[in-house]
């Protein structure tokens, strides 16, 4: 019997490790036979494994391919869709690395990026320098490092190739906690530069207007107040000659209508003054219980009169100096207690001051509250509302009735602002009102005398005063000149400030009146030039005569060495009280 052919490798093996196993043998040759055949079948499925494994693999390598050529698609789909968002957009994007010290651009994308003349294949992967105009290289340079450095950073160019306005916002973006790029935002702000260039031209040009306004106004009021000077200064001169008593109605009621007519050319200077802004606080020390004082003084008469009473009272704790301007202070005073006097037929006005907050520290400003309370009409509830607009009164039948512009509340409402407080009021008609401002002033010491009553001893009076006038103004020199021999004085007069030096200088004069606004030399310039010749001794006391009663105007008084300032049209009794040797403060009006 043959071995079983099919079996060559099982015989072998046989042989080698079974060699007393006889495979022809009856027995062994049936298990060979099925062990062979299990090793065939065996086979076959190697094979048919081998077969399929190869199948399968090719199958995934192209479904590999597939997927990987999918992705592919997908990313240059989604990095085409934000290229176009990014291109879409109407301002730009760039994007920079830093390089070995240099700044790439990474991406340059928008439509300002198209108006700027950037395409991304001229810009990206090129350095700054290669890229920016030289114009803007520095700035951007730096902004760029500025960002690197890891802070946001907001740089406003203008493109040096286009004039392009460009607002740049760049932020640092991180990867694995360091700035990897950085990215900048930007937008075109062309228009919003210019419209803020036209903006601050057409201020300027307002404000030139608002100055020439107030240059136009301030020579007005001049003008006006000079020949109503002269109008006012001989209307009350012939009120006190003698006249026929109808000639006296007449004249007094010159005196009255150009009165008016003088308060209501100060409102409305004070007005557009505080309006335009130029309105400047002169604060010094002032003694309160004295300015008060001073205020009740000045309407005392005119309560004795109606028949009212007028009372002063002071709160407790209420220093006995403030620093604050006192011609403002004394401004909204006089005016709420005119307002107080003039709406009251009969009971009383009160004036008061108390103190609301103490200095928190030293030298910190305490607020003090002024109040004017009445007995008067008061106003009606409908009408509280417009008090404080200009050119307003409760009804229109305030002015023919009681007079006035209705500016008064405007302006002290103003002036009480500028303080640094607040004004309002209390009112029932009928019954009278409370008109309360608070101001917020340092305490002050006391000042050492009160600046509005500064006689000297040695001021000679009578016809013995030597006195010189200086005035251009034929009609204002007459006016003076005048009244000063009415009363046996023998002025001296002269037309300009030259010849009020040349006077000054080569005779002796105890009192000079000098006008300001004069041809050739102005009385600031006199007065500084009297000044200098004096020296230490001073020299004779002088005075001005002027219709510009700003503070601006009182200083440049001071500045100029003059003693004190009385404003025009003159009022005869301060001129009087200046002959008698005071001197008005430059702050007199
Ligand atoms: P005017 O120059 O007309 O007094 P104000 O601005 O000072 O202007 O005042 C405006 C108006 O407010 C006055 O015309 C008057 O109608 C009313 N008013 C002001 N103060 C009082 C008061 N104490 N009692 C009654 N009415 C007042």
């Amino acid at each position: 019997m043959s071995e079983p052919a099919q079996h060559p490798l099982l015989l072998r093996q046989l042989r080698k490790h079974a060699p007393h196993v006889d495979p022809l043998a009856p027995e062994w040759r049936g298990f060979i036979a099925a062990v062979g055949a299990t090793y065939q079948e065996l086979q076959q499925e190697n094979a048919f494994l081998a077969h399929t494994l190869e199948v399968t693999s090719s199958e995934l390598t192209e479904a590999n391919e597939r997927i990987r050529r999918d992705g592919e698609r997908e990313v240059a789909s989604i990095s085409d869709y934000y290229r176009q968002v990014l291109d879409a957009q109407q301002g730009m994007i760039v994007c920079v690395r830093k390089v070995d010290g240099e700044f790439i651009t990474t991406l340059c994308r928008g439509d300002l990026a198209r108006r700027l003349g950037h395409t991304p294949e001229s810009v990206e992967g090129r350095t700054l320098a290669e890229v920016a105009h030289a114009a803007n290289f520095d700035a951007l340079l730096a902004a760029w490092e500025r960002a690197w450095s890891g802070q946001d950073t907001f740089l406003t160019y203008r493109n040096g190739r286009t004039g392009i306005d460009v607002f740049a916002q760049m932020r640092p973006r991180y990867e694995h906690g360091r700035v990897t790029e950085v990215v900048a935002s930007c937008v075109e702000i062309t228009a919003l530069k210019s419209a803020e260039s036209e903006l601050r031209e057409a201020k300027d040009r307002a404000e030139a207007a608002d100055r020439a306004k107030s240059e136009f106004l301030a020579v007005m009021s001049h003008e006006i107040r000079t020949p109503l000077n002269a109008v006012l200064g001989f209307a009350s001169m012939l009120r006190e000659s003698h006249l026929s008593p109808e000639h006296t109605v007449w004249v007094s009621t010159i005196c009255t209508a150009g009165e008016s007519l003088l308060t209501l050319i100060d409102d409305i200077l004070d007005f557009s003054k505080i309006e335009a802004g130029r309105l400047s606080l002169l604060p010094e020390p002032v003694a309160v219980a004295p300015l008060l004082d001073a205020v009740g003084s000045i309407f005392q008469q005119r309560a004795l009169a109606k028949g009212l009473t007028l009372e002063t009272g002071f709160g407790p704790g209420v220093p006995a100096a403030v620093q604050i301007d006192p011609h403002r202070l004394r401004q909204v005073l006089i005016n709420l207690v005119g307002n107080a006097l003039k709406f009251t037929r009969e009971g009383y006005v009160r004036l008061g001051v108390e103190l609301v907050a103490a200095p928190a520290r030293e030298g910190e400003p305490c607020t003090l509250r002024f109040t004017v309370a009445d007995s008067g009409i008061g106003i009606p509830p409908d009408r509280q509302d417009r008090l404080f607009r200009p050119f307003s009164q409760v009804d229109s039948s305030t002015t023919r009735q009681f007079g006035g512009t209705g500016l008064g509340l405007a302006i002290s409402q103003r002036l009480v602002r500028l303080l640094g407080g607040e004004i309002g009021f209390t009112s029932e008609p009928g019954r009278g009102s409370v008109f309360h401002f608070t101001v917020r002033a340092p305490v002050a010491a006391l000042p050492e005398r009160p600046p509005a009553a500064a006689a000297t001893a040695d001021f000679p009076t009578g016809a013995a005063l030597r006195i010189l006038i200086a005035e251009d103004q034929l009609e204002n020199r007459m006016l003076v000149e005048d009244f000063l021999r009415d009363r046996g004085y023998a002025p001296d007069v002269v037309e300009n400030g030259r010849l009020a030096i040349e006077a000054a200088t080569s005779r002796t004069y105890d009192l000079i009146l000098m006008d300001l606004l004069m041809p050739e030399v102005d009385g600031l310039a006199a007065s500084s030039a009297i000044r200098a010749h004096f020296g230490a001794s001073r020299g004779p006391r002088i005075v001005a005569l002027t219709a510009n009663v700003f503070p601006e105007d009182r200083a440049r008084c001071r500045a100029a060495g003059m003693d004190g300032l009385l404003a025009k049209p003159i009022d005869f009794k301060q001129l009087i009280r200046v002959l008698e040797g005071e001197a008005p403060s430059p702050e007199t009006r």
